[in-house]
């Protein structure tokens, strides 16, 4: 997890690949260049962070977005003052991580559960390496409702792999946006809309969430009103954190901390934080 028994100091890396994902937003493809550094990759579970590092602008944390192949991969929304130094790196170019850091979806304790992905924007990049696990383990879990959305279309990431989602056994795919554009035909309206059109089934299911804490909020409304249970309803959250190892005391949610005890956690345990952003 360290390099160098030292938590602060990243593994060097660089760019393997970069690519558009939709506006403001681009996967990053990380090989790690030190031997201690690549002997993380096949560590990293889905729901874990690191923080990567552009040199010379500073670091900051990112979901892993991907547990297939032999690079890291991170999906970065250019927001400041890192993220656009990120975005205006090439590939070669060195940065640094530092991870995995936090903990993980409890995918070996929900085997032989249906399984409900709601992914709100960037939202869904912590949710692919999920999406990934059930269907590399096709036979280890039940049925797989995936609900994907954004603000507008340009806003959808992974277009690309909606036909393999789609087509996946045993699994349903749905696409909304909030607002749709001149080339848009497909459903419009809020995710939580969609939940309720698609009403998926609450016995032995599980439901997984990320985007917008306000998102967050209403898709566990929608859900309980379906009948999923706390115990039933996953997600993980962001805040600002400068350490990412419980000892800067910024990402704190009452007496936990978002980076240690979470990111992922039971809807039980943050559905008052959440009533926070309304
Ligand atoms: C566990 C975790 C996972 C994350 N995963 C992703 C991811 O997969 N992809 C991604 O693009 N981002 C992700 N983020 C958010 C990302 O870390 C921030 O966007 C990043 O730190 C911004 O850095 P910056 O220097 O570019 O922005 P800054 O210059 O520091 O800030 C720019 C603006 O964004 C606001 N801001 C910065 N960070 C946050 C935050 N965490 N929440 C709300 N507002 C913020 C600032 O207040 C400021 O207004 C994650 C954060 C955490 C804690």
């Amino acid at each position: 997890m360290t390099a160098d028994n030292n938590p602060m100091r990243p593994y060097l890396g660089r760019l393997a690949g970069v690519r558009d994902l939709a506006t403001g937003i681009k996967l990053f493809q990380v090989e790690l260049t030190e031997p201690e550094g690549q002997a993380t990759i096949g560590t990293y579970r889905p729901g874990q962070f690191a923080f990567v590092s552009a040199f010379g602008a500073g670091e900051a944390p990112f979901g892993i977005a991907s547990v297939r192949g032999p690079y890291l991969e991170f999906a970065v929304n250019a927001i400041g003052h890192v993220t656009h130094t990120l975005h205006a790196l090439e590939v070669g170019d060195p940065v640094g991580v530092r991870g995995p850091l936090g903990n993980w979806f409890p995918l070996d304790e929900i085997k032989g559960r249906d399984i409900v992905i709601l992914g709100g924007g960037i939202g869904g990049a912590p949710l692919r390496p999920v999406i990934q696990t059930v269907l590399d383990r096709r036979a280890d879990y039940g049925h797989l409702t995936i609900l994907w959305a954004a603000r507008s279309p340009d806003l959808l990431v992974f277009t690309d792999e909606f036909d393999e989602w789609a087509a996946a056994p045993d699994t349903e795919f749905h696409v909304t946006v909030d607002r749709g554009d001149d080339r848009w035909q497909g459903h419009v309206g809020l995710i939580t809309k969609l939940l309720e059109e698609v009403d998926p089934a609450t016995q032995n299911a599980v439901a997984i969430t990320c985007g917008p804490p306000i998102m967050i909020h209403f898709v566990f409304l929608t859900l309980q009103k379906l009948g999923f249970t706390p115990q039933q309803m996953l997600t993980t959250l962001e805040a600002r954190m400068h350490c990412g190892i419980g000892k800067c005391g910024r990402c704190n949610m009452g007496e936990k901390f978002i980076c240690i005890d979470g990111p992922v956690f039971w809807q039980y345990e943050v559905a008052e934080f959440l009533e926070g952003f309304l």
